[in-house]
């Protein structure tokens, strides 16, 4: 009898699909998550596997390319409760043979069973043993990657419409990079994924401008009174770090004021530029942005990732203001390039680089003292610091996902044209970067479905 192993966290979709299944005579194995579906993959190897996409922890496109790469033969079918064209490539990419929304018909299972694949590889106890999956242990997802205000809508459904919010797991550590509105689907997740379990989490801001911090009073884990949430931030421009969170829940804007939120919250104000989260090594710089706003730089074990969400190249706005004061531009000129060359010193070697690219250098013209970047001085900033792979970041809000996915191809063409190493992508909302392997001969593997047009060969 054949045999379909069903990976989906909800019982009664699972339920569902097993007696479609049985209808037709098939056997059924179950995993609840996409790490247990993986191990169970290997184990029992089944003929065909039915995969939810939206899982807690890993995602199913992350479960079909970790079965894909060790396994030829089974069939692996992605189901979802909706439908994209852009995810229904990535599935295939992925290794996957078929993308359908549930509710299930058998006669679309029926021709992707027709349909015949690689013959199936036989492994030995021992061999499968080996194969047991591994997860990473230093993940990146992005949640939000959009700058000053959220833009919902068709035409940035490919790069997403939230606000900066990054997502770091770490050996254990949940370490979250700013609160833009994209912490309300991190939140909404993590309460999933940890169920009535406790959630110990460190909030690290980079700066207190409303686009990072604004999904602060929408975050369902503050809400819940068996989570502990540390926040960690540089003061102010004018007042404390604790002052301004509480000002965006105060009367008129909020209906729920801070101090009411049940979760055991503590602001801790840093003083420090190199502290620690956990096992993770932090070193900070403030940045060239309107106020206090730092950039970090996290030391995982399997390499480092810094975030810059916010930051504007030094010397067009060091000749901006020169010509306003009267000084020389040459003595601009030689200051702007000590900044520049400390910030290469603290990217040095940087691994995974997110970076504000909020700009074509063309629109950088008119907005220079807005605290953003321009295209081409970010790529060049990375290249000089020896970055192995860049993340476009802080999209413009008036970008749509033509002008973005325009922008990395022109990221990349100044790379090609540099002669220099460096992989450039621009963040996407729902992408993951896993940092795997020993810190010599690390892999990064950005596990994402990338729109139609950045995959043209
Ligand atoms: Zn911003
Ligand atoms: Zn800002």
């Amino acid at each position: 009898m054949p045999t379909v192993l069903l990976i989906d966290d909800d019982a009664e979709s699972r339920t569902r699909i097993a007696r479609l299944f049985a209808r037709h005579g098939w056997d059924t194995i179950e995993a609840e998550d996409g790490t247990a579906g993986i191990d169970l993959a290997f184990a029992e190897q089944p003929n065909m596997i039915v995969c939810d996409l939206l899982l807690p922890r890993i995602s199913g496109l992350q479960v079909c390319r970790a079965i894909r790469e060790k396994l030829d033969s089974p069939k692996i079918i992605i189901v979802a409760g909706r439908i994209y064209d852009i995810d229904r490539d990535a599935v295939l990419e992925a290794g996957g043979d078929g993308y359908f929304v549930k509710p299930l018909k058998w006669d679309k299972l029926a021709a992707v069973i027709k349909r015949p694949r690689r013959p199936r590889r036989k492994l030995t106890p021992r061999q499968s043993r080996a194969l047991k999956f591994h997860p990473p242990s230093t993940r990146i997802k992005f949640w939000g990657v959009r700058g000053s205000i959220p833009v919902p809508g068709p035409s940035t459904i490919g790069y997403g419409g939230n606000t900066t919010c990054v997502e770091v797991r770490t050996n254990g550590d949940i370490i979250i990079l700013d609160a833009g509105s994209g912490i309300r689907e991190l939140g909404l997740a993590l309460e999933k994924e940890f169920g009535t379990a406790p959630i110990n989490l460190t909030l690290l801001l980079t700066h207190t401008h409303w686009d990072h911090i604004q999904g602060l009073p929408f975050f369902l884990p503050a809400y819940k009174a068996k989570n502990s949430i540390r926040v960690l931030g540089y003061e102010g421009a004018r007042a404390g770090l604790a002052t301004i969170l509480a000002a965006q829940m105060e009367v008129p804007f909020f209906p729920v004021s801070w101090s009411d939120l049940p979760g055991t919250i503590k602001i801790q104000e840093l003083k420090k530029m190199e502290f620690s989260i956990g096992k993770v090594r932090v070193r900070s710089r403030f940045l060239n942005h309107p106020g206090v706003c730092a950039g970090y730089r996290l030391f995982t074990k399997e390499g480092s990732i810094a975030f810059l969400p916010d930051n504007e190249p030094f010397e067009p706005l060091k000749l901006k203001l020169a010509a306003r004061d009267g000084t020389h531009p040459q003595r601009a000129r030689a200051q702007a390039a000590v900044q520049r060359s400390k910030l290469v010193e603290f990217l040095k070697d940087t691994d995974v680089l997110i970076l504000d690219a909020q700009y074509t250098d063309e629109k950088y013209q008119e907005h220079i003292g807005w605290g953003h970047g321009a295209l081409s001085r970010v790529v060049s900033l990375a290249l000089e610091a020896r970055v192995k792979k860049l993340f476009l970041f802080h999209h413009d809000p008036a970008h749509d996902d033509r002008k973005i996915e325009e922008m990395l191809e022109g990221a990349r063409f100044l790379v090609v044209e540099s002669g220099r190493q460096l992989e450039v992508e621009a963040a996407r909302e729902g992408a993951e970067i896993w940092l795997s392997g020993p810190a010599r001969a690390r892999s990064l593997s950005v596990i994402s479905h990338l729109p139609r047009s950045q995959r043209r060969s």
